[in-house]
Parts: structure tokens; sequence; C-alpha cells
């Protein structure tokens, strides 16, 4: 049996968060030690964000070069070389996973590589990935094991072993007919991307839109957009039979209301939410509870249930993007510290990065809805932001809400070009607190995305009666 190893701080997982807290800490004089299985940096920089956001740029470049005849470039013999494209993205995931192994080394936090269980509240066993074993217990316990793509119990589904994002992200040619199941983010993101590397593309989506979270403005516009593009999107769709092998030869049987039918794919990638990756780890031996779906349980402090065990990012059901998790790495660096940092209190904004992009912080129409509190709302088509007239990006349009009886912004979503980099000016705004007026008012620079912020805050309607008091 193998010694047990005493640490200041022990961390289950590399994630965003966890590995920024070990730095911190380490740097600090603590002796901290990460326990992780596979991805140095966690998931964000090897087989998530960065790497998708890579090839879908490359998409784009696609995309802007099939379109250049529009623009007054004449280009031939245009071809996708998916293998090029696989090794600049895997480039990246290279420097990506150095740069994590110095940074570890210049901290002096310890980076085990291997898998971690508990075997008692606060000791974790690591099957390591060279061999052996080590026994480690840590005064203050961090976990960070990050969630996994579901893949429904469709008969076949599963038999087929269709792709997730980590195996889509590594395909080295572009498939025939590439089926995505589901129309939530990650699957509209790959349905864009293969498709401008020119596969044939088909999304079937259970529910009657695509991203079910947003506005039904906002889904009804990505709809539009994606099938302008000649992707195909089958809404109120069931997939309740699969058939072959992904990668070689599929076939579906789909279901809506219009009765059943039949669909051939070459590849098949599930993209149907997210899974915490905490059974099988020995939590019920420590005092952590989970939530009814497998979340861990938290307070807004990121504390579980057992006493110096905190959690953090996607398993412990924080909203699933990576800036989310970077900042639950500060909510508890300052809690350790004796601090007061919460996670219900802040405002968190997200981008969907199709082309063009949607963003939204705050509140929206539907959030607004469900929380019975009136709004104000102000929309803007993007063919009405004059920047648009000089690069043809008129798909989209900005939408704020603003409060009833008062100047205050309390949200905004835009899908219009650089809608995330737009987004950050309005953040900024509801933030400070700023009353809507002064940045209607503001002098933006012409001929920016940003200068559309100025009319859309001139299509916010006059307040309720009797307001200013
Ligand atoms: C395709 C895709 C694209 C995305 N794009 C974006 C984006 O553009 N922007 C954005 O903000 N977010 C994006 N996200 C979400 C983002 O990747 C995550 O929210 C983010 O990585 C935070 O994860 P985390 O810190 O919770 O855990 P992770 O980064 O997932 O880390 C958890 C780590 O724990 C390890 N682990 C798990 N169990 C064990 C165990 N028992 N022993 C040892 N190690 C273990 C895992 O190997 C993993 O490395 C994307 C996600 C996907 C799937």
């Amino acid at each position: 049996l193998a010694d047990l190893e005493e640490v200041d701080t022990l961390i289950l997982g590399s994630g965003q968060g966890g590995k920024l807290l070990a730095w911190h800490l380490a740097r600090g004089g603590q002796k901290v030690a990460v326990v992780e299985r596979r991805w140095v940096g966690g998931s964000c920089p090897a087989v998530a964000c960065l790497p998708s956001k890579n090839e879908i740029w490359s998409a784009e470049v696609a995309h802007t070069v099939a379109q250049s005849g529009r623009f007054g470039t004449n280009v031939e013999n245009v071809r996708t070389d998916m293998g090029a494209i696989y090794a600049r993205k895997q480039a990246m995931v290279d420097r990506e996973a150095a740069f994590h192994v110095k940074a570890y080394e210049e901290s002096g936090a310890e980076l085990i590589m291997g898998r971690g269980v508990f075997t008692a509240p606060k000791t974790i066993e690591v099957e390591l990935n060279d061999g052996g074993t080590r026994l480690l217990k840590g005064e203050q316990i961090v976990i960070n094991v990050g969630s996994h793509a579901m893949v429904p119990d469709t008969p076949g589904l599963a038999a087929s072993l269709p792709l997730s994002h980590i195996e889509a992200l590594e395909l080295q040619e572009v498939p025939g007919h590439l089926l995505i199941v589901g129309g939530g983010y990650v699957g509209l993101e790959m349905a864009q991307a293969f498709r401008r590397f020119g596969a044939r593309v088909t999304i079937v989506e259970r529910g009657p839109r695509i991203l079910s979270r947003e506005d039904s403005d906002v889904s009804d516009e990505v709809l539009r957009i994606l099938m302008a593009e000649g992707i195909d999107v089958l809404l109120s769709t069931d997939v309740n039979h699969v058939e072959g092998l992904s990668g070689v030869d599929v076939t579906v049987r789909l279901e809506a209301a219009s009765g059943q039918r039949e669909l051939r794919a070459t590849h098949i990638l599930v993209a149907t939410g997210r899974i915490p990756n905490t059974a099988g780890i020995g939590l019920e031996l420590t005092g952590v509870d989970l939530d009814s779906r497998g979340f861990v349980a938290v307070t807004p402090r990121l504390e579980t249930s057992a006493p110096g065990i905190w959690a953090i990012g996607e398993c412990a059901g924080s909203p699933q993007f990576t800036h989310v998790s970077v900042d639950d790495f500060r909510v508890v660096r300052d809690n350790m510290a004796g601090g007061h940092r919460r996670t219900d209190d802040r405002l968190i904004p997200h981008v969907v990065f199709l082309d063009p992009p949607l963003a939204r912080v705050g509140l929206d129409e539907t959030e607004a809805s469900r929380r019975s509190t009136p709004v104000r709302v102000a929309k803007l088509p993007m063919r009405n932001v004059l920047r648009t007239q000089a690069t043809d990006e008129s798909s989209g349009f900005m939408k704020v809400m603003i409060a009833p009886d008062s100047d205050q912004i309390l949200g905004f979503t835009m899908i219009g070009a650089q809608a995330g980099e737009v987004m950050a000016a309005m953040q900024t705004a509801i933030l400070a607190r700023l009353p809507f007026p002064r940045l209607r008012d503001a002098v933006i620079a012409h001929l920016t995305y940003a200068e559309g912020l100025g009319p859309l805050l001139s299509n916010v309607p006059p307040p309720a009666a009797g307001w200013p008091h």
C-alpha cells in the first residue's frame, strides 16, 4: 500500500478554476497537489473552447474565401484540407499543454497525472497513468472534475460509437454527411463549422426550437442563418433508433408528429448536454452531497456539505463556461483566505461562436417574464448598424432590456458581427449602473459595430406613465 502523503491543498481535476487556485496557493507557499487523469490544463484548452474556436476560425476563413467573389476577389480551386485544419488546431493544443506543464513547474504546485478516487473524507488514491498508485491527504480539498458529454440511451446509439465534440475535433477528413443530435450551442457551432468545410449537415432537435434557453426571436434568427447556409434542421424530431457505425455509415430512425422516417449519414455527433464527472469517485465516503442531477451541492461560497471541501466549475453546477470556472477560483481563493465572496451576485455573459456570433448578458425577455419583471425592450436590426453597409454582415439584431421605471440597463442580447465584443461594452455599462441615456448619447467611433448602441438605445420606449416622480 502506498504511503500517505500530506499536503495543504489537494485538488481533484485540473480544470480552469482548479489549476488557477493551485498556482495561486503554491506561489503563496502552500504545498499543493493537483490530480488530473488526462488534460494538464483541463478540458478548455485541450478538447473544448480553444480547439473548437480554432477550427471554427478555419471554417470562417473557408467561408470568407468561398464568398470572396462577392467582394471582388476571385479565387479558383478552393478546397478544404481537413488534415491541415486539424494540424493547426493540434499544434495549438500542444502549445497549451506545454504552457500548463511549465506553469505548474514555475508555481511549485505538483501535477500528478492519474485518476483520483476518494478513499476517506479528505484522502484521494491516485491510479497513476504511468503505473502504480499514490495516496494523498489534503488539509483542504477542492473538487474540479468537470463534466462529460451525455449519450442518450437511444437504442443503437452507443453501439454506433457516436462522436462527441472531442472526437469531432480529431477528424482529419470532412464527413460526407454529419448528423448532429442536439440543437444547443455545441451542436450548432460544430454544424456551421463542418458545413463550411463542405460536409452535408443535419441537426436533429427534439424540442420545438434550437437554443431553447434563448428568446424565441433569437432562436428563429439563428435558425434562419443556419438554414441559409444549407444546414438541414429538423425540429420537434426524435432519434429513436440508430444502426451502423459512425465514420462508416449510419441510419437513424426519426420520429416527428408527421410520422417516422429514416435518414442515412456517414457520421453521428451527440451534443445533448453534459453529465458531471461525480460518479464513481468515492464521494459517498466524503460527506459531500450531490443534488438530484449529480452535481456537487454547494453554498454560494462554493463550500460543499463536508467541512474543508470546496467545489469549482461545472461539477459544482456553475454555469458551463470557462469564465465562470475562473470566477469560481476567485470565489474560493478569497473565501479560503477568510473573505466573503459569493456566486449569486455575479453577472455572467455568454457567447455562442457562430458566424455571426450570439452574445447575451443579463436579463432577456424569457427570464423577465419568468420572474414577472416588467421591462422596456428595444431592438435594432443589424442592417441598421451602418458598419454592416460596408461589410454586408447584415444578419441579426441587437436587443436591450431596460427597467420600466428607471434608466437601468437590465440585459443585452446581440446576434451580429463582433457581438461578444460589443456585449462587453454593454456589460461594463450594466456593472457601472450607467443610466442608458448616457450610453445612448455617448460619442461612439464611426464606423464600428458598437456605434449601433446609440440607435438601439434611442429605440427604448418611454417609461411607464408617472415616472420620474
Ligand atoms: C465543445 C465545447 C466548446 C466550449 N466552448 C466554450 C467557450 O467558447 N467558452 C466558454 O466559456 N466555455 C466553453 N465551453 C465550456 C468550458 O469548456 C467549460 O465550462 C470549462 O472548461 C470549465 O470546466 P471546469 O473547470 O468545470 O472543468 P474542466 O476544465 O472540464 O476540468 C475538469 C478536469 O477534471 C479531470 N478529471 C475528472 N475526473 C477526474 C478524476 N477522477 N481524477 C482525475 N482527474 C479527473 C478531467 O480530466 C478534466 O481535465 C465549451 C465546452 C465544450 C464541450
